[in-house]
Formats: C-alpha cells, sequence, structure tokens
C-alpha cells in the first residue's frame, strides 16, 4: 500500500529535482504531463499533482529548453525504426488523458519556445466530457460532510475527518481498484457516492474539462501539436479480453479519426505500468498500425528501444 508520508516526501523531493538533470548525451528522453493549472487551490483535489502548477511547468520548460533539445514523438519513431542517432540532450513532452488545459495553459508556453508536443487522448472523456473514477471519487473524499467511510471491498470502516486520513484512504483506492482486475471502478464510484451523500459534482474548470473535438480538429495539422490515443475508456488494457481490447484501441483510433480529423499511429498504455500492457496488447495495438506506444515505466531510452516499451519520466 501506498505510504502517504511516504508519497508526500517523494512528491517534495521530486518538486525539487531539475527536469533538465535527466537529459543525457545519448539518450532520449520522454516526459509525461497530466496537465497544467493556475495556482493550487484544493485540499484533497490533485494531491499527487497530476496537474502541476502553471508557473512550475513555465520554469521546467524554460530549463528544459536552455539545456535539451525538443523532438516530437513522430521524430522519435523515425529515428528509433530507422536506427539514425537522436539529437544530443533530446527529449520529447507528452501528456495523457486529454485535459483541456493541456491547450489553454501548457500549449501557449510551448508554442511561444517552438517546443512539439503530442496529447494522448482517451476519448470517452472527450465524448462525454467524462471524469475518470478516481477524479470522482477524489471530488466526493474532498466534498463530503461525512467523516467515516466503508470500502465496497472489505469490512473495516474508516474515518475521513482529516486531510491526512482523507489523502490515505484515496492512496489505498487508487492502489487497490489498480491492481484489481474484476472490479467495476464505476460501481466504486457509484458506492462511494452514495455512502458520501454526493449526488452531482460541480466541475472545476481547470482541473476537470477535457479537450473538446472542435478543439482537436482545429489543431489536426498543426506543426508542433500531435494527438494519439490513449483508449476509449481508460480501462487498463491487460485485464481485458481480445475483444475487449480490440473495442478499446478501435473505438479510440476510430473516434480520432472520423471526429477529430486525426489520422494517428502513436497511442499510449492507460495507467502505463509493467502489469497493465502484455504481447497480446502490443500484438492488437500493432494490427491497428499503431508504431510506438510509450509506457508510464521510468526510464531514458535510446535508439534500440523498442518503440513500445518506450520509458518515460513522469513531472508531479
Ligand atoms: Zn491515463
Amino acid at each position: 500500500m501506498l505510504n502517504r508520508e511516504m508519497s508526500e516526501k517523494f512528491f517534495k523531493n521530486k518538486s525539487k529535482i531539475k527536469y533538465s538533470s535527466y537529459l543525457s548525451k545519448n539518450k532520449h528522453v520522454i516526459f509525461l504531463f497530466h496537465g497544467v493549472v493556475p495556482k493550487h487551490k484544493f485540499k484533497i483535489r490533485n494531491y499527487i499533482r497530476k496537474h502541476i502548477d502553471v508557473n512550475r511547468f513555465k520554469s521546467i520548460i524554460r530549463d528544459l529548453k536552455f539545456k535539451g533539445t525538443a523532438i516530437s514523438m513522430n521524430e522519435v519513431t523515425n529515428i528509433i525504426q530507422n536506427k539514425k542517432v537522436f539529437p544530443e540532450f533530446s527529449y520529447s513532452i507528452t501528456f495523457d488523458d486529454g485535459f483541456e488545459n493541456n491547450l489553454s495553459l501548457a500549449a501557449p508556453i510551448l508554442l511561444e519556445s517552438n517546443i512539439p508536443f503530442i496529447i494522448y487522448v482517451t476519448t470517452s472523456f472527450v465524448e462525454k466530457q467524462e471524469m475518470s473514477w478516481i477524479d470522482k471519487i477524489e471530488y466526493a473524499v474532498e466534498s463530503t460532510i461525512y467523516k467515516k467511510i466503508k470500502l465496497p471491498w472489505d469490512k473495516k470502516v474508516y474515518n475521513i475527518n482529516t486531510i491526512k486520513n482523507k489523502k490515505e484512504i484515496l492512496s489505498s483506492i487508487r492502489f487497490f481498484v489498480k491492481n484489481s482486475k474484476d472490479l467495476d471502478q464505476n460501481l466504486v464510484v457509484i458506492d462511494i457516492f452514495k455512502q458520501l451523500g454526493i449526488d452531482k459534482i460541480s466541475k472545476d474548470k481547470f482541473l476537470d474539462s477535457k479537450i473538446s473535438w472542435r478543439q482537436i480538429s482545429k489543431y489536426s495539422n498543426h506543426d508542433l501539436i500531435s494527438f494519439g490515443g490513449h483508449s476509449h475508456n481508460h480501462r487498463i488494457l491487460s485485464h481485458l479480453s481480445d475483444d475487449e481490447i480490440r473495442f478499446e484501441i478501435s473505438k479510440c483510433l476510430d473516434l480520432l479519426k472520423s471526429m477529430g480529423n486525426i489520422n494517428t499511429y502513436h497511442f499510449s498504455y492507460p495507467e502505463g505500468l509493467k502489469n497493465c500492457y502484455s504481447k497480446k496488447v502490443i500484438s492488437i495495438l500493432k494490427k491497428f498500425e499503431v508504431k510506438c506506444c510509450p509506457t508510464a515505466i521510468s526510464g531514458l531510452n535510446s535508439n534500440n528501444s523498442d518503440l513500445f516499451e518506450l520509458k518515460r519520466i513522469s513531472v508531479v
């Protein structure tokens, strides 16, 4: 189980890191972002800093631009496929999930610096302007007036009367749900909302808005902005049957094409850790002509790396 103090210490240390220290003469670094928000204002929501403050984003990008060479994921694919050489101190910028703040807050900073980037889009989020299951649960735990919670998978009652124990319970929920193959995430949300007396969500403009089809199509031919798939429902692909994997990939790529005018060979695995994809998942991606699919496993890449095992550095 993720220990809150450990994880907070980790985030604190990581927020002091200069991300340019990952840049390397002969290796390629792919940075993984989710979102960028104005100054942090919640006690609970975004406590793992999936979305970083815009000023911090600005200084990270300034530092990377000064010390490194940004290349697109198209160039990464081309270099690896043709065994070319990465430019020295090269890096790429990627965003997972498809948050609107990628375009409204991050894009102006990146475009001003002439830095290419890719957004991997979860298409059902775009279709329904949907929040992920864990974003909904974070919202409920932040907003509730109730002080106790029972998790659907164990019989214990937990206190949620302090910020500390609210974060602890969220970390346990995150860990348990992500590692449970047969658990329906939507049912967990329904159960927790009922217990915590939440019947509707008042969305935050920056944390909750997803990119729209209109925006995707507007940027479909942009020199510096690319889009890739990130599944239709953000389900962990290795947990699914072959038919379900095919659906998650093809529905996502079809919608990007028909609604967003995007023909892409880029994809990224939902969650992206070692146990979240498999040989089977990769072979199905290849059938749908995907050529490049980075993971969320931490590390650097070379021109010998496998395009379906690329590592990334998460920025928090
Ligand atoms: Zn994701």
